[in-house]
């Protein structure tokens, strides 16, 4: 039976925007759908957001023409992360482990990663694109789905992908329910200035009731990410850039110098959600819509990446097959596979999460007694650095950057 495209994608977020590069020249109709005007996927305003990239990511990103796009300024190297529990110079370091082995991953503006991916997205062609409207209501149809759309239209697609967001109205329009953590916390991110350089080093360090992270940026900048009890988050986006430099210097106990506030301070709450399952009678859900990760362990885009990744690999080996590219047992393994890529994080992200938003004090004793104890556990640093660094083919490409 005749559709109006092979495949609707639903959210031109950068999950969306990179299953559709990912399927580009196949000779699939691809039809993206997106309630936000043209002009915000062609310039996306500054977010706040650094996302880590780890090395799989990137060679995902250079594949599609889209890491080559980042201007230098907008992307940086990270080479050691280190944990700290508050004010204590006891600390959990993570690095490549050799001298000049490279970084554990890079950090990128998330509106760079997603002009980049729009500009992609155009160059190749890589679908029909509809701005300004919403996808509203979807009729099953057996041979696809029929989306309703907020400017009165409808559409037809053998498969409907939805990327829109954690809190996915399609995921819920097809019936399918989430695991869904309120952490009660709120993330504000914001870019600083500062004196020392910061040699390429995340920190994290634990406060009672408050995280404090930074992030390296290009030249003497970091992103800085405070996690705070939800009910203060007015307070702390109300503050003086002066006062609240000032604490941020405190915390880091003087680690990067002086500090100065650059641009806005953007608010998060944060809530973690994860899908009972990431597909349905020709239906598959993607990047946060599938899982939406806590921040800390910087995985969200990481697997929104891996997500589409899959989707495509399995869509385009059926479509050069010549079988139906909605087939269950198709959509049956990309869910398995996804499955069993991010759940053990997901979970364990969710329970460091938790143990730190805790200042019960067997929670303040495990935190710094965990740190010890992985510490002691090499070849637990040494997954987490794997993981981190490990790319998706044996012989990376040369970076372009
Ligand atoms: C503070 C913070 C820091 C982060 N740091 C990292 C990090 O270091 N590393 C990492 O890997 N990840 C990180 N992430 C996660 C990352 O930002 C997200 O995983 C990623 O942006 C999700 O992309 P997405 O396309 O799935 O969803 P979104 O970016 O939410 O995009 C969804 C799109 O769908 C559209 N949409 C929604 N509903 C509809 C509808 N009905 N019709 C049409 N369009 C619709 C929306 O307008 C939107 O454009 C971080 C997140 C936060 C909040």
């Amino acid at each position: 039976m005749k559709t109006d495209c092979d495949i609707l994608i639903v959210g031109a977020g950068p999950a969306g925007l990179s299953l559709a590069c990912s399927l580009a020249g196949s000779g699939l109709d691809v039809v993206l759908v997106e309630q936000a005007p043209l002009e915000t996927l062609e310039n996306p305003a500054p977010d706040g957001r650094a996302i880590a990239l780890n090395h799989a990511s990137m060679e995902m990103l250079e594949g599609l023409g889209v890491a080559q796009r980042f201007p230098p300024e907008m992307i940086s190297q990270l080479r050691k992360a280190v944990v700290l529990d508050g004010k204590s110079d006891y600390s959990l370091v993570f690095d490549s482990g050799t001298r000049n082995a490279g970084e554990l991953g890079w950090l990128v503006h998330n509106h760079a990663i997603r002009q980049a991916l729009f500009a992609s997205f155009s160059d190749r062609e890589a679908g029909r694109l509809i701005t300004g409207v919403r996808a509203e209501r979807i009729r099953p149809l057996g041979h696809g789905h029929a989306v309703s759309l907020s400017d009165g239209t409808e559409l037809t697609a053998s498969l409907l992908v939805a990327a829109d967001t954690r809190f996915s109205a399609i995921r819920r329009q097809m019936g399918i329910s989430a695991f869904m953590h309120d952490f009660g916390r709120t993330m504000i991110v914001f870019d600083m200035g500062h004196e020392r350089p910061h040699d390429g080093t995340a920190l994290e360090c634990f406060f009672h009731g408050i995280t404090v992270a930074t992030l390296p940026l290009a030249g003497k900048h970091s992103s800085i990410v405070l996690t705070i009890p939800s009910h203060e988050a007015d307070r702390m986006m109300a503050q003086k850039p002066e006062a609240l430099a000032r604490d941020v210097e405190g915390w880091l106990s003087g680690r990067l110098g002086s500090l100065e506030l650059n641009g806005q301070r953007h608010p998060y709450p944060l809530v973690a959600v994860y899908a009972h399952a990431f597909h349905a009678s020709r239906f598959a859900l993607i990047g946060d819509a599938a899982v939406g990760m806590h921040p800390v362990t910087a995985h969200g885009f990481n697997f929104g990446l891996l997500s589409q990744h899959l989707l495509s690999g399995e869509i385009l080996r059926a479509h050069r097959a010549g079988r139906d590219i909605g087939e269950q047992a198709l959509l049956a393994r990309y869910d398995r596979a996804h499955r069993l890529a991010t759940f053990g994080l997901f979970h364990a992200t969710n329970g460091i999460a938790s143990l730190y938003a805790n200042d019960a004090p067997p929670a303040r004793f495990l935190r710094g007694a965990g740190l010890r104890i992985a510490n002691n556990l090499p070849f637990f640093r040494q997954s987490v650095v794997a993981r981190l660094t490990k790319g998706l083919s044996p012989q990376p490409a040369r970076r372009p950057f």
